[in-house]
């Protein structure tokens, strides 16, 4: 028996027309640098999102499913990318600005990109990949910026200012089947190729509807939400779609990325949410904690991407009065996995324990464990194993190109279709998550697993360690040991074996790194994780001591 309700499909248009009529006076606040922000209504961006989407039907001949790919900053143009060019029936395709030269290229070839925004202060990196982009026939530059190396292509060049101008301000959007293309976004890249995730329309609305509630990141229209983390990043998380959706303001800080300048918007354009991978909080609390400003206004900071050491959070709620709330992800899921809230009933010092896991998954998310026999394990707290995850925001495949349809690696999806994330740890009765490591990043030596998160975490927590990253090298003996790389604060004089002294109090001896290093600054990747493949390149000898 069917059910008699109405069969509605969800797509990104209706949170354009919702959020730009209901929340129309919502603002998206873009910092300059200058005196004053840029300010744009939400209201102001439907209208405009409908100018662009015109734009790009009537003169730049976008069709349906083709891609657009934005190079751009966190500001109010790309929200009216983000939310136009989807509406339209295109498919917005977000590059990571970050990427090497020939990565970016090859990414935008694959996806086949017809036309790319780009902000004016990124043309110094478009205009010489331009001619390796044979698919790219229009250039739209927004923002001031030099447009001469842009000059002489095969591409179009155009002014975003010039383009919108004159253009009807409202759009009827076309009735867009749900599981259609609405975005597409590569992995970074941090383990193998780039791989495209396409996220379809219906997955974008479930995802925001998620994002917005209590068990999330509870968006709601009194907030304003300050996503450092870049919209490249796996949708910026969710969170310009699910602040649209919710009639939240929204924070965008462009280019201004350093911890001076967040911290200035902070104090003065008052957000109530943050959301940023570790190293941007990290930065953040350094320079809270040597020039006081007032910051009160944040109830919550997400961080996640990487593992969120406990010092980190500590650091924020007892001298900034800041609750930090961990949260797990991937480009392949959207990216909301879990969300550290513990839960109710528990003591103080159990909320923290729960605090620091990776977080209890929605009901949207499913997950199980997978032993290294392809036994599902237990979710008892202790027994480790892979973690498998499915669901409606959860990748299926990945984008075959124009070759070929979907692509789903072995080592990616199970033969019964679930994502295999390639993280592993354990999941507690009440299925709290606590990830361990990669399966990439585990340091196997002699047959036990040591995992090099805990380490990070303990060293972290010495106050003369601002950075550290452990990763396992080749050893005659026991096959693999760890190399703990520790970056100090500044004027901090330690030693290996103050080090060592203060992790042996913390760790069963045989875990204790033999090999040291005190370096400069962890190498990060394009979205500022600590990157371990370049660490274990530069010492794979070894050698370190
Ligand atoms: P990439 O895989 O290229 O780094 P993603 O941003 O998709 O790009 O990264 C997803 C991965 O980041 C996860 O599989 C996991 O390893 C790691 N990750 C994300 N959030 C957390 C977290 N809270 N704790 C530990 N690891 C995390």
């Amino acid at each position: 028996m069917l059910s008699t309700m109405q069969d509605v499909p969800l797509t990104v248009s209706r949170i354009l027309t919702h959020g730009s009529t209901v929340h129309g006076k919502a603002q998206v606040i873009t910092w300059t640098g200058e005196a004053e922000p840029h300010r744009r209504t939400f209201a102001e961006i439907g209208r405009r999102a409908a100018q662009l989407a015109h734009a790009l039907r009537d003169t730049l001949d976008v069709g349906a499913a083709e891609r657009v790919g934005t190079l751009m900053w966190n500001n109010s143009e790309h929200m009216e990318a983000y939310l136009g060019i989807p509406s339209m029936g295109a498919v917005l395709h977000t590059l990571n600005l970050r990427l090497p030269a020939d990565q970016l290229a090859w990414i935008v070839n694959h996806a086949e990109d017809r036309v790319i925004l780009v902000n004016g202060t990124l043309i110094p990196l478009l205009a010489p990949l331009l001619p390796q982009l044979p698919t790219v026939a229009h250039v739209v530059v927004v923002g001031p910026g030099d447009r001469v190396p842009l000059a002489g292509g095969h591409a179009r060049v155009h002014d975003y200012e010039e383009l919108l101008a004159g253009r009807p301000e409202h759009y009827d959007w076309p009735q867009v089947e749900e599981r259609a293309a609405a975005a597409l976004c590569y992995t970074s890249g941090t383990t193998g190729e780039p791989k495209g995730v396409v996220y379809s329309h219906r997955s974008l609305y479930l995802h925001s509807l998620q994002v917005n509630t209590a068990e999330a990141f509870a968006l709601a229209s009194r907030d304003i939400a300050l996503p450092v983390v870049p919209m490249f990043h796996v949708n910026a998380w969710g969170l310009p779609h699910a602040a649209f959706m919710a009639g939240a303001s929204l924070l965008m800080p462009d280019r201004f990325l350093q911890p001076a300048p967040l911290a200035e918007m902070i104090e003065t354009i008052r957000p109530t949410i943050g959301a940023a991978v570790p190293t941007i909080w990290q930065g953040l609390l350094a320079e809270l904690d040597a020039h006081k400003r007032d910051v009160a206004c944040l109830h919550t900071v997400v961080i996640g991407g990487s593992a969120c050491p406990p010092a980190l959070m500590r650091g924020f709620e007892e001298r900034h009065g800041i609750r930090v709330v961990h949260a797990w992800g991937m480009t392949e899921t959207s990216p909301l996995g879990c969300v550290s809230h513990p839960p109710a009933g528990v003591s103080e010092e159990e909320e923290w324990a729960y605090r620091a896991t990776q977080g209890r998954f929605p009901a949207s998310v499913e997950a199980r464990l997978i032993g290294p026999a392809g036994e599902e394990l237990p979710w008892d707290g202790t027994a480790a194993g892979e973690l498998e995850v499915r669901g409606p925001w959860i990748a299926g495949a990945y984008y075959g190109g124009a070759q070929g349809g979907a692509l789903r690696p072995e080592d990616k999806f199970s033969p019964d279709g679930w994502l295999r994330t390639g993280d592993v740890g354990t999941i507690t009765p009440d299925g709290y998550l606590t990830l361990t490591d990669r399966a990439k990043d585990v340091i196997k030596s002699g047959g036990e697993w040591i995992s090099s998160v805990e380490l990070e975490n303990h060293l972290m927590a010495h106050p003369g360690v601002a950075e550290a990253a452990v990763v396992a090298v080749p050893d005659d003996k026991w096959g693999e040991r760890p190399l703990a790389t520790v970056v100090l604060t500044d004027g901090a004089a330690l030693t290996y074996e103050e080090l060592r002294a203060f992790l042996g109090e913390r760790i069963a001896r045989w875990q204790l790194p033999e090999r040291w290093a005190v370096i400069p600054s962890v190498p990060k990747t394009s979205v500022g994780k600590f990157d371990k493949k370049v660490l274990r390149r530069q010492y794979a000898d070894g050698e370190l001591n």
